[in-house]
């Protein structure tokens, strides 16, 4: 019946409707979805793609590409339960068949290893996350006598970034360093002959970093023969959140979609968060006329999501920008509690704020889960945290993770990491180093002999190995041996920690949580199929920290949301709290900024004033601790409201502000003195 009109297309408005339904289900030229926040832009890309299977698409070949893998897997659980209107039963093949969602980092890993014989990579390659890149960078340096014979030479992170900037934004060393970072013009040479050792290094090792996963990827995509063959493998590739993709991931998608056939990206300049790690909004500006036929364009205005009150604030926060937006967002949502701007003495008052007010909200029906407290790092949400566990408010907490950071945790994915790639230096420095009696030398020598031969190195007799570690040898001989003859997922993991648990005693304090959290990983990993994806995955996209050590709260159970405001991105909640919404953190560092960087932080304020549906409070304590922000030191600062709210706008908020009642100093009026009882102490000494 060609009449048919399933009834998800009804829900939806004018134009996201014709966003759907772009090219009738089949194969279309390219199209743009750029709109403001809150306005179903990802909710119509869910659409899409289910209309898509519902009109005889192949899930297996629609590649759906996501900024988080959690966003991956809501999408696809979305486009299931959309396209199950139609299809029934038949939904399953959504489930079953999109298998090609995630991030473009975890798919350029997945389409590295298809094709590694055809382009020169051992398949076996193994994945640096920062750290482990810092690292071998820093292996590197040392090796170049760079830090020894130049004084002052850029860090070993300070290398990374402007290597990571000039392959993300594709652009020359001099300009990179021109333009982001001018203090190290001086050693361009250097750096020059840095990088090149860098790259051959992980060559070497047949390790890969980030980085690599997309330049591979787009160089991969540069062969004729190569390119045409993935892209007959997807007849639709769809992108959320665009404005945040960089220069390599925009060739990317151009390599794969030259006629710009199939394509859907979606973003909001407005959102664009992440010109530090090189994204380019100009990608999204860009887009429309990248292909010989221009792309199809759609706008959004209404917003679904927001109260007008927070509405007309975020509207005002980002009518400020130096750059005009020309959205112009409205909501049927009425709402008379304006956003509240809430002022607290310092840091504890505000967690004391949060952790009230979020009770206050649950005992007036709103879930924890629905509620959510953002902030700009992720150490700013210390305070919350200790204050959350002591009042036993359980909690989760997305981004800037500290889990997988964890030394421990870290030590035990390097031994499986080890085994599958014993080129891999850095990794085979931190597992060997585990043995009691091993040094760097030891580590460096054995790591030699693994490179021409495992076997060799594994059958190193005892008297070989430092004496110290004879006694430890065998069993990590034998460990080794069993991982790879005899790999048995995921029980490897539990052999693993088996073996690492007598030196975990030794080498760490807290043993007891310490072993926790490896039994937290082990259930984590059980939800894998593979070694290979599970290394592959953590360390590309970690999962998330809790508060609750025995393992991530169950599904059914409440808990608070904390996440960067980077990490809040595309989600929404009833209620949310901004933590530090002061000069000095939003935006930070103003002594360094540049314009184009506080315009990133004026943006940064309104993805997370967007995030809110009913309430959001924007808290500003009146004395912040900064933490070692360009060179003067961790320190508490009298701050001020943020700039990005000055007095012609706040109209739009009302103004509270708090002290803790349970707090005795509270209503009682300050001691009359000035004593400095700092001075004092120091004349005790003279
Ligand atoms: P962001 O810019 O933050 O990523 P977005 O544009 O992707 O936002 P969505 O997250 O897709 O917006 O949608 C925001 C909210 O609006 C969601 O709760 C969604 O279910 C709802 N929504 C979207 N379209 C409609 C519609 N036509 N009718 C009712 N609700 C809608
Ligand atoms: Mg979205």
């Amino acid at each position: 019946d060609s009449n048919f009109q399933p009834s998800y297309l009804a829900k939806l408005n004018v134009g996201q409707r014709a966003a759907v339904e772009h090219g009738g289900g089949g194969i279309a030229g390219p199209l743009l979805i750029i709109a403001g926040a809150g306005s179903g832009k990802t909710n119509t890309l869910a659409h899409r793609v289910a209309h898509l299977i519902v009109n005889g698409a192949d899930p297996r070949r629609i590649l759906l590409m996501t900024f988080s893998r959690r966003a991956a897997a809501e999408m696809t659980r979305r486009v299931e339960r959309i396209a199950g209107e139609v299809l029934g039963d038949k939904a399953s093949i959504v489930k079953d068949g999109l298998n090609w969602a995630g991030t473009f980092h975890a798919i350029g890993a997945r389409l590295l290893r298809d094709y590694a014989l055809d382009i020169g990579l051992d398949p076996a390659f193994t994945i640096h996350d920062r750290e482990d890149s810092a690292d071998l960078m820093n292996l590197v340096r040392h090796e170049l006598g760079f830090s020894r014979t130049e004084s002052r030479f850029p860090t070993k992170g300070t290398c990374l970034a402007i290597y990571s900037r000039a392959v993300n934004a594709q652009e020359p060393l001099d300009d990179v360093l021109r333009k982001s970072f001018p203090w190290c013009r001086n050693w361009t040479m250097a750096l020059t002959q840095l990088f090149a050792g860098y790259v051959e290094a992980k060559q070497t090792e047949n390790v890969l970093d980030y980085d690599d996963l997309l330049l591979y990827w787009a160089e991969m995509a540069k062969e004729a023969a190569i390119a045409e063959h993935l892209a007959s493998r997807f007849d639709h590739i769809l992108v959320d959140e665009y404005q945040d993709t960089n220069r390599l991931q925009a060739s990317i998608l151009l390599a794969l979609k030259p006629d710009g056939n199939g394509l859907t990206v979606v973003g909001d300049d407005a959102q664009s968060i992440y010109s530090f790690r090189a994204a380019e909004v100009r990608n999204i500006l860009e887009f429309p006329h990248q292909f010989a036929r221009p792309a199809e364009v759609v706008t959004l205005d209404q917003n679904y999501r927001s109260t007008d009150a927070i509405l007309a604030a975020a509207n005002a926060v980002i009518g400020q920008a130096a750059e005009r937006f020309t959205k112009n967002l409205w909501t049927e949502r009425r709402s008379e509690e304006k956003p509240r701007l809430v002022t607290v003495r310092d840091e504890a008052d505000q967690a004391n704020f949060v952790c009230e007010t979020v009770l206050q909200e649950r005992e007036a029906g709103t879930a924890l889960k629905a509620q959510a407290v953002l902030f700009r790092a992720s150490h700013h949400s210390g305070p919350v945290e200790v204050e959350l566990t002591r009042r036993n408010i359980p909690f989760v907490k997305f981004g800037g993770l500290k889990f997988l950071d964890s030394a421990h945790v870290k030590d035990v994915l390097a031994v499986l990491r080890l085994v599958e790639n014993p080129r891999d230096r850095v990794t085979g420095f931190r597992v060997l180093q585990l043995l009691p009696g091993v040094g760097p030398s030891t580590a460096g020598a054995v790591m030699e002999a693994m490179a021409t031969s495992l076997d060799a190195v594994l059958g190193l007799s005892a008297a070989r190995v430092p004496q110290r570690t004879e006694a430890v040898w065998p069993a990590f001989v034998e460990l080794f041996t069993g991982l790879r003859d005899r790999s048995s997922w995921p029980a490897d993991l539990e052999r693993v920690r088996l073996w690492y648990e007598p030196h975990l005693d030794r080498i760490h304090e807290d043993a007891t949580t310490r072993r926790a959290d490896l039994l937290q990983l082990e259930q984590i990993a059980s939800g894998y199929g593979s070694r290979e994806r599970f290394l592959t995955d953590l360390t590309l996209d970690p999962p998330d920290a809790t508060s609750d050590q025995a393992g991530p709260p169950h599904l059914d159970e409440d808990y608070l949301i904390l996440s960067t405001i980077h990490s809040a991105k595309g989600q929404e909640w009833k209620n949310v709290f901004v933590l530090n919404a002061v000069d000095g953190c939003i935006p930070i560092d103003l002594a360094t900024g540049e314009e184009a960087d506080i315009e990133e932080e004026r943006r940064l304020l309104y993805v997370a004033m967007t995030r809110a549906k009913d309430s959001l409070h924007l808290v500003t304590p009146q004395r912040f601790y900064t933490h070692g922000q360009a060179s003067r030191g961790d320190r508490h600062v009298y701050a001020s409201r943020t700039r990005f709210i000055p007095a012609s706008i706040l109209e739009n908020f009302s103004q509270v502000s708090w002290s803790d009642r349970r707090d005795p100093r509270a209503g009682a009026a300050r001691p009359e003195v000035q004593v400095d009882l700092g001075a004092r102490m120091r004349g005790l000494w003279k």
